[in-house]
């Protein structure tokens, strides 16, 4: 397809610009900008308007802050370790900026009389100071001597290697203003007309002028409107894209039919379906049995009841002829996924198998030999399902539990060892729908929005380590009544043998002390299958009354007569993992108890996750907060998913501009799935341009 000049010249590599040599254009690469368009593209992180700027004798103590005046003097203080102190004093006082590192560099970098904007805490040391703000040089620059009359200036990201070759904030600022001049005509819409209409979005070169220099905030919040939802259209778009591919292309298995043992199984279970899992597995069904090749999320809290609707879509798989596996992320779990399926497939024949690392190898082997042969109808297992080695005759369901646990590659390689067989990936991250449907790319999603009955929620409380004693006795009357218990200590991967020796002393400790004469266990990751095996078979007959244990228990553990969960270094837990560890309580009808054992000192962040446990056991509430704590990207892995970075939009905060943007992206794709039509036209380069690498990622993820 032609590109046109327009398009074709904000693909010029940066080292072709006046200016940029071959040293800068490396370090530019090297900070992901290559061509015009992401110089352009490369958006402010702040601004400062004088509307904004706080004069020095204002300042407020503890608050974030920008401040620009002069630099009036500066030295180096101190001996062995030597700081950097610089001051800078505008019209009303003056303010001490301190750098405990780099005092060298920074004593080159700047000038008597300079002006400075500086960014940051402000704090009282012998008069206001601020320690390692960020700062932006303005002298020397026209757009300086606007900001009296009232301009907006941009402040840009750069690197320390970037600033010593003169692209500091400034430098940027400078070379974006330039290339502006230059280039603005060849900044073409990529969005619809009426898409552009409906939303009233500025076009995209208003938007690019507007961003980096705006003549009003006004105008610079619609640039960034606009610019966001362009963002979010394309990503939007790549997942109508890959879908549509997806359709289009691969033939999917047709269930026939839901056989006599399917119908058995719901008959003979313990409990009847809540409403919400069997509109779930009407969802499931509806895929399994249409030609398309299923791919679905199921997504329900700890607790909502996903295993059996994974067996019974299991069941009718084999029913139809074909083999099911389900890989789950820990042994402990896929144990006992594989003994609860046989408990409740007693007596049906349903030739079932547990793979799972470790086995000696002449089991493995013959067990393997089935496999391949169809000798066996489901296979439960772990990471180790997705050896080389394991082949299947005929693998018709895969079932991935907790799919959070594994890559996007390693659900890829189980579904790779059919052909194109139904995926059902299941999670209790529960995430708002059109993120789901965004972050897990182009997965379709059921939602199991409903407890089963019966359950009163946890009663969940966070003390200091001090109260240890009293936690302890609790935990013993509540084992007295017949209950059990779990005594839970972190695990961190980095010093996975301090942690483990802390869990194994505190065993130690607790069984001949406060435990004693009760029946105490430890379990670990580091001890073997079968002594594993062992110690959870025990603690569900009952026979052992306190757990001590790692995170291992993390996921999936289900004994409902456990009633306590005591959770050592509480503060050192993300939430989503307190709300899974707590999971393992409250699973039958007597009441259960949290308790967040934590350390001091616990900070802020900490405080909060222990304070957002304690108040709710609602996974909705808490994956949000855990959104708000640690950010989106970090809680979704977003690099995981294969999805290209943001550099304006943010999905979360963004929400309701996501939503619209898939909505117009979606209708797009649906009425021209090709993007052939005129007015799509711009859609398409532009996609082809900068999202084409991303799209064949997709495929193979
Ligand atoms: P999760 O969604 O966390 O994987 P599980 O599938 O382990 O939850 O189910 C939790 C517990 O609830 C199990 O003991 C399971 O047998 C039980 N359960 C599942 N569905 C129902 C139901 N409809 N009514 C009562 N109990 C149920
Ligand atoms: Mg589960």
């Amino acid at each position: 397809m032609a590109v046109t000049a327009a398009q074709k010249s904000l693909l010029v590599p940066v080292q072709s610009l006046k200016g940029i040599g071959e040293k800068r254009a490396e370090l530019l690469n090297r900070f992901g900008i290559r061509t015009v368009h992401d110089l352009l593209t490369h958006f402010p992180r702040r601004y400062v308007d004088r509307s904004r700027i706080a004069k020095i004798a204002d300042l407020k103590l503890q608050s974030q802050v920008t401040a620009v005046g002069q630099v009036v003097r500066f030295s180096i203080r101190g001996g062995r370790k030597p700081r950097f102190e610089l001051v800078l004093r505008d019209d009303s006082g003056e303010l001490k900026c301190v750098w405990f590192h780099g005092a060298h560099y920074l004593k080159k970098a700047f000038t008597i009389g300079e002006w400075l904007a500086v960014h940051g805490k402000v704090r009282f040391f012998n008069g206001l100071q601020m320690a390692h703000p960020e700062f932006d040089r303005l002298s020397d620059d026209r757009n300086v001597r606007k900001l009296h009359t009232g301009s907006i200036i941009p402040l840009y990201a750069s690197t320390a290697e970037l600033s010593e070759v003169g692209l500091d904030s400034r430098g940027l600022r400078r070379l974006i203003s330039q290339l502006l001049t230059e280039y603005s005509s060849a900044i073409e819409e990529n969005l619809p007309e009426d898409v552009l209409d409906r939303y009233r979005l500025v076009s995209r070169r208003a938007a690019i002028n507007q961003i980096h220099f705006p003549d009003s905030e006004e105008q610079r919040k619609a640039a960034v409107r606009r610019l966001k939802f362009e963002e979010l259209f394309y990503l939007e778009l790549m997942m109508a894209l890959r879908r549509a591919h997806r359709d289009a292309k691969v033939q999917g298995i047709r269930f026939a039919e839901v056989g006599q043992r399917t119908r058995e199984l719901i008959s003979r279970l313990p409990f009847s379906l809540t409403e919400a899992q069997r509109r779930v597995l009407r969802e499931i069904w509806e895929d399994m049995r249409s030609d398309r090749a299923m791919n679905r999320l199921l997504q329900g809290d700890v607790g909502s009841g996903k295993t059996v609707v994974a067996l019974t879509a299991m069941l009718i798989a084999v029913e139809n002829g074909f083999q099911a596996a389900l890989m789950a992320p820990t042994e402990i779990l896929a144990e006992q996924h594989y003994l609860t399926f046989k408990n409740w497939l007693e007596g049906m024949d349903v030739r079932m198998a547990l793979l799972v690392g470790g086995l000696p190898g002449s089991e493995r082997r013959r067990l393997l030999e089935e496999i391949a042969a169809g000798e066996v109808d489901m296979v439960i297992g772990t990471h180790a399902l997705i050896q080389e080695d394991v082949a299947f005759h005929k693998l018709g369901l895969v079932v991935v539990d907790e799919q959070h646990r594994f890559g996007v590659l390693q659900r890829a390689r189980l579904r790779f060892k059919g052909q194109h067989p139904d995926v059902l990936v299941m999670t209790a991250t529960p995430i708002p729908r059109t993120l789901a449907l965004t972050v897990y790319g182009d997965l379709d999603v059921s939602v199991l929005d409903e407890k089963p009955q019966e359950r009163k929620p946890v009663k969940t409380v966070w003390r200091y380590e001090s109260k240890r004693k009293e936690i302890y006795e609790f935990v013993r009357s509540e084992v007295e009544k017949g209950r059990q218990a779990y005594i839970v200590f972190p695990l961190v991967e980095e010093s996975e043998k301090l942690d483990l020796r802390a869990a194994t002393e505190s065993y130690n400790k607790l069984k001949s002390s406060v435990f004693e004469g009760l029946s105490v266990a430890l379990i670990h990751g580091r001890m073997k299958t079968e002594e594993k095996d062992a110690v959870m078979a025990a603690f569900k007959r009952g026979e052992i009354q306190v757990l001590v244990s790692t995170t291992v228990i993390e996921v999936g553990i289900d004994v409902p007569n456990a009633t306590v969960m005591v959770i050592e270094h509480a503060e050192r837990f993300g939430l989503s993992q307190l709300h899974q560890l707590r999971g393992r309580v409250g699973r039958g009808s007597e009441q259960s108890y949290c308790i967040l054992v934590a350390y001091p000192p616990v900070g802020q962040v900490a405080r909060k996750r222990l304070q957002t446990m304690a108040s709710t056991s609602d996974g909705f509430a808490i994956a949000e907060m855990d959104l708000k704590l640690r950010g989106p990207g970090e809680f979704f892995g977003v690099k995981q998913h294969g999805l290209p970075r943001l550099k304006i939009a943010d999905l979360l905060e963004d929400y309701a501009i996501l939503e619209r943007a898939r909505h117009e992206a979606f209708r797009i794709v649906r009425e021209d799935p090709k993007l052939e039509k005129p007015r799509h036209r711009m859609v398409r380069e532009f996609f082809l341009q900068h999202y084409k690498d991303r799209f064949q990622l997709g495929k193979v993820a």
